[in-house]
Order: C-alpha cells, then structure tokens, then sequence
C-alpha cells in the first residue's frame, strides 16, 4: 500500500510516500481502508522529532474510512462499518490497523471527509470545554487562533455553552470565520507586543475584568499576553505551542495574576478510559449530525502532497481543517 513515511526527522520535506505491506489481520483489531486523513500540529512534531519517535515511522493519527477487516475477538463493528479514529499511529496511509477502542461509527448523513476532519480537533475541543475548564454560562473566554483547526470547533462549543467567545485571528478571511462561528474577533496580527497590547484589548472589551479562563494554543508568541488577560482566579489552558514553546517561567506570576491557575493538558490524557473516549466521541459526532456543530475543511491534499499540507499549516496558511486523501 502506499503510505507516508518518515526515514528521518526534519522539516516538511521528509514526508516521502512509499510502498509498504498493508498492516496484517490481528486479534482483537481492525483494518480499515482510509477515505481521508487528518492533518495536525502533533504530526508536524513527529515529523521535526521535536517528539521523538522510533525510526521509521509512519505519522498521522485521524481518518476516517470503511472497515475492510474485522479481527478475532472484535465486537460491535463489521466489515463494511464507516468508522472515524481521532487518536491513532500510522494513519498517512491506505489501510490502517486500528482497535476498536480507537473508533467511533460515523452517523448517517456526516461524510467521512467531515468526520476525518471533526476527531482530533473535535476530541480537544470537547475536553477543553467539558474538563479543563468546564466553560459556564456568562463566562469569558479567550481562545488563541481561532479560526484554526481546534480554534472554530472551541468557539462554536464554548459559545453553545452560552459563553462570551473572544477570538484572536491574522487575516481577514480568519476573522469572518471566527465570527460565523460566534467569538468577537481581537486582530493581533496588527499587534507589536502582544504581552501588553492582548491583555489591553481583552480588559477593553470586558469592563477591565478580563476573561475567566485562556485557551492557548499558540504558546510561545501569547503566552505572556495571554496570562495577563486573566481575571483573579482564571484558567490559563496551555494546550499547544504552535508559535513554539513556552519558556520555563516564575510560579510567582499565578499569585501576581491574582490566584491564577495554569495547565498543560494533553487529549491522551483525557480519551485514557474506553468510556471517557466513547462518551467524548457520541457527543461530538452526534452534535456534527444534528447540524449543531459546524466542521469546516479549510483545504485537501492528495496524500503524496503532504509536504505542502504541513507547509500550509505551520506557514499560518489554512483555517479549520486540512485533510490528505490517499
Ligand atoms: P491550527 O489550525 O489552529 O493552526 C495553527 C494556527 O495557529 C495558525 O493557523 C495561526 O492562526 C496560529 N498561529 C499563531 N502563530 C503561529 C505561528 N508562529 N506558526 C504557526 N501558526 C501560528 O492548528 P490545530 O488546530 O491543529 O492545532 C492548534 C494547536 O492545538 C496546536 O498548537 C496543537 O499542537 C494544539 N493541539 C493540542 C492538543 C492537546 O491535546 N494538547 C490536541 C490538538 C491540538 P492565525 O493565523 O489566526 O494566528
């Protein structure tokens, strides 16, 4: 089959496809031939080995597509299933081996693109929401990037929990996505020091309170500015570093902020349990196929174009999802 593969680590140029066996029949897993692949930041920091991984690997961990194989011992699926994971190794590829712990059946009426392009993103929206920081109604929120993969899914569930969204973006075209998906748009792309300018803005649009919890996934270039747009006793959820990574810093500053709270969350984390991971995936699906969350694919690579699908993605060129097709 053909899959991507990583003979050593580096920037976007490694992704390299080659002809490798398809994974085997084993007990107790499925093999399911890929409709589409999700691309996300963790792939590109497989890819670089800023998350180290055995040599060589195959990246990707979404997709979406129709079980061709059911193993011994497996129960609840058959072939023919349309099935999504959002948390799986090895997905660049044709056919992908996977349990049945990883999948979820995708509902009648949801594509298998949009389901490819709900998992992971969708996965982490959903523990950012419910877990981290359970958003309330009435709250603020500040959610970094937010016409970006996790960033319009964030804005639609925060703000279906009745919450104030509001949503940093760079361009244009980002800041109408961001709107369609309810947050009050901050540009700080125009910003020269986002430590004092973002924090001026949140506190100008919040009567100077500032907001209850940050969702951060930019990291290293908000970071600053994202903590000193807390109110006392807020949440700052670090839950990526798309910019780079954040420093080490002084704890001193959470009592400075006012009491503040900080957290680096990880969905490994929060999908450990069988059910944690069913209980997130029905809830997000499920929200998809009543049309009360809105999945956009922002744009499609063939998969042996992926070099240019992780280009587009760390050059800040897309928003809301970028899928492979294999
Ligand atoms: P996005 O689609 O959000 O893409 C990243 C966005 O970040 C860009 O489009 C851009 O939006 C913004 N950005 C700001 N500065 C930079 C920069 N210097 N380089 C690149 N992008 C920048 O990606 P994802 O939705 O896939 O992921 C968002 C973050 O969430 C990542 O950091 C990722 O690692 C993290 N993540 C964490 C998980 C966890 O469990 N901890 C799980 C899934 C994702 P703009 O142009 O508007 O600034």
């Amino acid at each position: 089959m053909r899959a991507l593969q990583v003979q050593h680590t580096g920037g976007p140029e490694v992704l390299a496809v080659a002809d490798v066996p398809e994974p085997t029949p084993q007990h107790g897993r499925v093999l399911v031939r890929a409709a589409a692949l999700g691309v996300n930041f963790i792939d590109t920091y497989h890819r670089s080995g800023a998350y180290p991984m055995p040599l060589p690997f195959i990246p990707g961990r979404e997709g979406a597509g129709v079980i061709t194989h059911v193993g011994d011992g497996v129960e609840g699926f058959s072939v023919g299933d349309r099935v999504a994971w959002g948390f799986s190794p090895a997905s660049y590829a044709e056919v992908v081996s996977l349990t049945p712990e990883d999948l979820d059946k995708v509902p009648d009426g949801v594509s298998l693109e949009t389901a490819a392009a709900a998992m992971l993103q969708g996965l982490t929206a959903h523990y950012l929401v419910t877990s981290v920081h359970p958003v309330a109604p009435g709250e603020t929120v500040l959610v970094h990037a937010a016409a970006g993969g996790v960033g319009l899914l964030l804005t639609q569930m925060a703000t279906a929990r009745d919450a104030r969204v509001l949503g940093t973006v760079s361009t244009d075209e980002k800041e109408a996505l961001a709107r369609e998906a309810g947050a009050e748009v901050i540009r700080y792309d125009a910003m020269e020091d986002l430590a004092t300018e973002l924090p001026a803005a949140v506190k100008a649009l919040t009567d100077g309170e500032g907001v209850h919890a940050v969702y951060d996934g930019v990291g290293r270039t908000t970071f600053d500015g994202s903590l000193a747009s807390l109110r006392p006793r807020g949440m700052m959820a670090l839950f990526g570093a798309a910019s780079g990574p954040v420093p080490p810093f002084d704890l001193q500053r959470l009592n400075a902020g006012g009491s503040l709270t900080i957290t680096r969350p990880s969905l490994a984390h929060f999908v450990a349990t069988a059910e944690e991971r069913a209980w997130r995936g029905s809830e997000l699906l499920g929200a998809i196929a009543d049309g009360a969350l809105k999945v956009r694919i922002g744009a499609t690579f063939p998969l042996d174009e992926a070099t240019e699908a992780h280009r587009a993605l760390e050059g800040r060129r897309t928003s809301g999802k970028v899928l492979l097709v294999p």
